[in-house]
């Protein structure tokens, strides 16, 4: 997607710091992290977010909140806990139209969310 700051990170045009990648997701870390650990995990394919997602792709979803977990057992926080965030749209705050989740970690979350 042109002018996407996500597909040109995907791409290797701007740089980030690899988590982890495989053929369909790429997850690196946040330039601005709210957490001690705060990873983005994000489809290859774009997608503005998650209104847009077809029926036939659902599977991205499934995906990537199992690497998620995976990611979470690697670093070492899936027995303390983590937070899964995915904004949709004005309201929730999402500011990069690529559907991205956001991995929080390492450290007490509160609730409700602001
Ligand atoms: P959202 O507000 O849900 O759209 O989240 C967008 C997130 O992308 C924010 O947490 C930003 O800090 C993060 N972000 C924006 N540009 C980059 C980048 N080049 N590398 C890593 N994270 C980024
Ligand atoms: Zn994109």
């Amino acid at each position: 997607m042109e002018g996407c700051i996500f597909c040109k990170l995907i791409n290797k045009e701007i740089p980030a710091e690899l988590i982890f990648e495989d053929d369909r997701i790429v997850a690196f870390n946040d330039i601005n992290p709210q957490a001690p650990i705060h990873i983005l995990i994000i489809p290859k394919e774009h997608f503005d977010s998650l209104n847009v997602i077809p029926e036939e792709k659902k599977d991205i979803l499934s995906h990537i909140l199992l690497r998620a977990r995976q990611i979470a057992r690697n670093i070492g926080i899936d027995e303390k806990g983590y937070r899964i965030v995915l904004n949709t749209a004005r309201d929730s705050g999402q500011e990069v139209l690529h559907i991205h989740f956001h991995l929080f970690g390492g450290r007490r979350m509160t609730w409700p969310p602001g």
